[in-house]
Formats: structure tokens, sequence, C-alpha cells
């Protein structure tokens, strides 16, 4: 196996996992299996990645201002990324607009299946869990998300997975101080952030090994754990309109990745192709983002001066599959609900979708949570939330997964395009995990 690339690993890891979950549908107790024997194995590879997230998020950061000797560049990274993340989001939700406009999915749902869905999943606990925290994420003010960046207790930050924001924040605010003090003072943090940085990274390279094993779990617990077939049917071309649009989106980037960093999009994609499997198998951003973050820097070549701010700024704030999700169901619920749409609801959409992305958590099932926020921005009726997420609940989960790929896709092309802006693209030097096995044996 260790000629073959860990791509292709990872996708027949894949293609097993969902072989053996179909067969245990048909087994009796086929489920339970899965859940007692198979699942710890994704459950333990994703509290791995989310383990070392924290350390590798403040040891990068750190690094990657200390070594910039100039602050006025991290200015210029940082708007350049700002500027780029709400330009990309912009289109992806202009996709998602046209696509659902001019395909009209939601028209051709029967009312029978309408009933169906209502009945199936109105008063399901997923779906009335999904519209009270949209209600305590909506209660915020408008500069609650600042306040909440800032940390007032640094080891607090540091113990919650769910304060990556905060976590950027302390990391700046120490990389830039350092920055600041000058070499002397400097050196001895500089080396043990430097040192931290690599050990992180290694530990990267190493949970990867599992990674065929791990997407071989993840999917086989989401074969069994999927809705009834015949519902998943009669939401194919809803469906199929947001996979559609999100692989315009992948196109796109591609595109992009062409004409401003000059590097062939195949490579690129090769490159990248873990990440992206991997956040298809978890449907999380935030637990890919250690991988995205090595696949990047050791694999595409963009130094750690952008790629260390850039891919955790946008794990967290950057979702343009998302975005362009929430477009496309919530015009698709209008449609199916006849709930009529003017063009500047349209446009109130492409505002809030955007905002929603930004205030979207990078786990499994967020998007659906702020698509929510984006059906009250037009006025749709608060009696009908339920109904219309029922109508695209069985399908969320693999739509959740293209689209926390596409998310993932975004992250990793803004920072090539950031990194070529500013001079930071380089040959890549990739590592493997037993560079210096033979020093310890
Ligand atoms: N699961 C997505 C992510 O982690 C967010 C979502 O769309 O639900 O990027």
């Amino acid at each position: 196996m260790k000629s073959l690339a860990l791509h292709w690993k990872i996708l027949i890891g894949m293609l097993l996992g969902v072989t053996f979950g179909f067969i245990m549908l048909e087994v009796q107790g086929g489920g339970d299996f899965i859940a007692s024997w198979i699942k710890p194995i994704g459950t333990i590879f994703v509290k791995l990645l989310k383990l070392i997230a924290v350390p590798l998020i403040l040891a990068s950061l750190i690094k990657g201002i200390s070594d910039l000797k100039d602050i006025s560049k991290f200015a210029s990274i940082g708007l350049k990324t700002i500027i780029i993340y709400v330009l990309t989001t912009v289109i992806a939700i202009s996709i998602g607009l046209i696509l659902v406009n001019t395909l009209n999915p939601g028209e051709g749902v029967s009312t029978e299946t309408i009933a169906k869905l209502t009945e199936t999943y109105a008063n399901d606990s997923g779906v009335q869990g999904k519209i009270a925290e949209a209600g305590r994420q909506q209660a915020s003010r408008p500069l609650d998300f600042l306040e909440a960046m800032v940390p007032d207790n640094a080891f607090l930050a540091l113990s919650n997975n769910k304060l990556m924001l905060q976590v950027i924040f302390l990391a700046m605010f120490l990389g830039i101080s350092l920055l600041l003090v000058g070499e002397k003072s400097a050196k001895p943090l500089k080396d043990f952030f430097d040192s931290l940085n690599d050990v992180v990274l290694k530990m990267v390279d190493l949970i990867m090994l599992t990674a065929p094993f791990a997407v071989f779990s993840l999917l086989a617990n989401v074969v069994v754990s999927s809705g009834d077939p015949e519902l998943l049917y009669a939401l194919l071309f809803y469906a199929g309109v947001v996979v559609g649009g999100l692989f315009l989106m992948i196109c796109f980037y591609l595109v992009l990745v062409s004409v401003i960093t000059k590097r062939n999009p195949i490579w690129f994609l090769k490159q990248i192709s873990p990440a992206q499997l991997l956040a298809f198998s978890t449907s999380s951003s935030a637990a890919t983002l250690p991988v995205t973050m090595e696949r990047v820097e050791e694999h595409l070549g963009v130094d750690k001066e952008v790629s260390s701010f850039v891919l955790p700024v946008g794990a967290t704030i950057n979702m343009d599959g998302t975005s362009l999700y929430q477009a496309v169901a919530a015009v698709f619920i209008a449609q199916a609900l006849n709930f009529d749409l003017t063009f500047a609801d349209q446009l109130t959409i492409v505002l809030t979708a955007l905002l929603a992305s930004i205030g979207s958590a990078a786990v499994p099932g967020a998007g659906m949570v702020m698509l929510v926020i984006v059906l009250e921005s037009v006025g749709f009726p608060a009696d009908k939330l339920a109904i219309g997420l029922a109508l695209i609940f069985a399908v969320d989960r693999p739509l959740d997964m293209c689209r926390t790929m596409v998310n993932v896709t975004g992250d990793a092309t803004v920072s090539m395009i950031v990194a070529k802006l500013e001079g930071k693209l380089h040959t890549p030097k990739s590592k493997e995990w037993d560079d210096h096995l033979e020093e310890v044996k």
C-alpha cells in the first residue's frame, strides 16, 4: 500500500465503507454492529484531529506573525483575505440563486410528498433543535461577535474548541507583541512555538496514517443512519441543484488557481484532495483544519505567514458551500410552499446568507441552523419553519458532506491567491511522517 498516494487510499476506504454500510443495512442487527464496533474508529480519528487543532493554530499563527518582520504586511494579508472571502461567498450565493430560480426544483414537489415529509420530520428533535438554536443565535446584538472574539481568560479560550476565534485573537496578539519586544527577548518563545509547530504537524502526519480506516468507519455509519430511501428520491432534484451549484463553485476555484496563481488546477486538486475527502467524510471544516493546514503549507507551497492566518479564519467565517446551499434551500422551500419571493427578497437572501455563513459554526449541520435565519429575513412565517426544514432534512447530511468539501476547498484556494499576491507562494517541500525515523530506531 505504501506506493499508493494518500488520496487513493482514502478513496478506497470511503468506497469500502459505503459498500459495507449497504451490506449491513440488509443484515439484521447490522446498524447496531456498526454503532458498537465500527463507529468508534471514526470518532477517535475526529477527536484526535480536534485535539491538535488549538495547539496547531496557536503555534502556527504565532510563528507566522513573528516571521513577518514587518507588521504592515500582516494588515495587508488580513485585508486581502477578508475582501476575497466576501467576494467568493457572494459569487457562491449568486450561483445558487441563479440555479434555483431557473431550474425551480420546488415546483415539482407534490402535496403528498410535502405531507409525508412534514409528518416524518416536522416534529423531529433534529428539526426542532435547529429552530431553537437559531432563536438563541438571533437574540444577540450586532457587535456581540466582536465582544465574543476577545477572551478574558487565555486558558479558558485554549480549552474550548468552539472558541476558535478567541484562540486566533490570542495568537495574533501574542505574535504581534513578540515582534515588538526585539530579537533577544523574542527568541526563546519564538523557538518554542517553532518547535511546537513542527511537532504538531508531525502529529497530523501520524493521524493521517489511519485516515483510510477512519473514513471507512465514518461512511459506513452515515449509510446506516440515513433516512427512508423513498424520501431521499423525492428530494433528488433539489439535491441535484445544490450539488450542481457546488460543482460549479469547485470549477470556479480551479479557474482562480489557474489564472491568478498560475498553477496547474489538476495538480492543485491532487494536493488538496486528502483534506477534501476528509471534509466530505467528517462534515466538519473545523475537524479537517489541521489536515488543510498541513496540505496547504507542505503540499501547495503556501508560506506559513499566510496560511496560518487565512486557514483558521476561513474555517470559521468563510463557508462558500454553506452559503450556496442556504440560498438554494431557502428558495426551494419558498417555491414548494408557495411563498412568493420578490427581487428584493432575493437580495436580502444574498446579504443574510453572507452573514449566516460567517456566523455558522464549522461543525456538521450548522448550515441548517443559519438557514432558519435566512428564511426569517424574508418574512417566512414562523409557524411554517418546521415544515420548511422538514422538506430538506432527509438529504441534509449528504449535502452537508458536499458543502463542507467546498468550504475547505474555498479556504485553500483563497490562501493560495493571497500567498501569490503577497509573493509568498513557493515550491512545496513535503515532509513524510518517517523522515527522521532512522534517527530514533
Ligand atoms: N458542516 C459545515 C462545515 O463544517 C457547515 C455546514 O454547512 O453545516 O463547514
